[in-house]
């Protein structure tokens, strides 16, 4: 799936989406999906996978981390 990512909004890098990313949350190991800046590292908010059910978790959870990303100004 294809997303139009914005240039980050404090350095004018290229931005990254992160898939099924692992991360330690409350004490929980989760896979969460969010926007990262190649350059200076600044990211979206964090969707968690398991949190938008079992089909199309993944792609839910991107969608939001991308539009989370692309509202920043
Ligand atoms: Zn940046």
């Amino acid at each position: 799936m294809y997303y139009n990512l914005k240039p980050c909004p404090h350095c004018g890098g290229e931005a990254y989406l992160e898939r099924k990313h692992r991360a330690f949350i409350n004490a929980q190991t989760t896979r969460v999906a969010f926007v990262r800046c190649t350059e200076c590292n600044a990211r979206s908010g964090r969707y968690k996978l398991e949190d938008y059910g079992t089909r199309n978790a993944s792609t839910e959870a991107e969608r939001l981390a991308v539009e989370s990303w692309n509202r920043r100004v």
